[in-house]
């Protein structure tokens, strides 16, 4: 397994943070995705790792700079939203007007338009001027559920980054609760029998979907362990709001386990996909999580 494979939808930031570490930051971009806290969030963490006086690649989260990014109220960052149901003519231009300014503490002004969709056809007009003729070292960031609904020519000035359809987090807590996920993935650990969860194994092996949407969830709750056993830093994981808990959860695994579960989930996702009977691809799948958990087999003996 490669560290592209354990990162699963990681690599987005991984992409960024080479660019910030190669100093070779474009001055327009476009971030697509369902989640508009998760888009504003990857868009403040890029910033952040851009503007940070540690200048690493990613945020020291200790410099001014990165306080600063944190408490929202760097002075040379501009935030533009819609008001209403768009973004106008009137509010591009001022953000213009604010970016051919000189910045306050660094070397750039970057502004991050979220739902940039929405802007007006003269809105986004005057919008590729700036993309056009770009100021000094200043960086546009366009957040949109769909960069189809800019126009063309606004898509050709950027560089577009996609956000993973299913890193969406409400999914996650519903499925969780629903199904009692985290006491599973806690039965796992400990080596517990599985016996307690399979009513819930039951019903989730009911449904194709449920079944695949329940082995994501569980998959990055592994991949993040796997991460954070790593040193990751928290942007990189999809979790990020549960990270204490994982992190403790993590203790109890081996990395080489974690890598096994991983594996086995997805096999499981695999022959599901191939449309082999949901509850029998579940079933196979505990067997051989519990097989290596216990040491019986080594996955390398056939
Ligand atoms: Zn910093």
């Amino acid at each position: 397994m490669t560290e592209e494979h354990i990162k699963g939808g990681k690599t987005i930031w991984d992409r960024l943070r080479e660019t910030v570490q190669s100093d070779s930051v474009f001055h327009a971009y476009i971030v697509e995705g369902q989640n508009d806290a998760e888009k504003l969030l990857m868009a403040k963490n890029f910033v952040k790792a851009i503007l940070c006086e540690e200048a690493s690649g990613q945020p020291c989260e200790d410099c001014i700079s990165c306080r600063k990014m944190n408490h929202d109220n760097h002075e040379d960052v501009i935030y533009i939203a819609k008001e209403g149901s768009s973004i106008k003519d009137e509010v591009v231009a001022d953000m213009q007007s604010r970016l051919r300014k000189k910045p306050f503490a660094g070397e750039r002004n970057i502004a991050i338009i979220e739902n940039a969709d929405t802007m007006t056809p003269k809105a986004q007009n005057r919008l590729l001027k700036t993309l056009e003729e770009p100021l000094g070292k200043n960086i546009i960031i366009l957040l949109t559920e769909n960069a189809g609904n800019l126009t063309q020519t606004i898509n050709s000035r950027c560089i577009l980054y996609r956000l993973p359809m299913n890193s969406a987090k409400p999914m996650t807590e519903s499925l969780n609760e629903q199904y009692h996920l985290m006491e599973f993935a806690k039965g796992l650990a400990e080596k517990r029998s599985l016996y307690l969860h399979s009513k819930d194994l039951k019903e989730i092996g009911l449904k194709r979907e449920t079944a695949l949407e329940v082995l994501d969830v569980l998959e990055n709750w592994f991949r993040d362990m796997l991460m954070l056993s790593y040193d990751a830093s928290p942007i990189e994981l999809v979790n990020t709001d549960r990270k204490s808990t994982l992190l403790l959860e993590s203790r109890l695994y081996q990395k080489a386990d974690m890598v096994n579960i991983i594996k086995s989930i997805e096999e499981a996702k695999d022959e599901m996909h191939k449309n082999i009977n949901v509850s029998y691809a579940l079933k196979s799948m505990l067997l051989k999580i519990q097989e290596d958990r216990n040491g019986k087999s080594s996955r390398n003996q056939i």
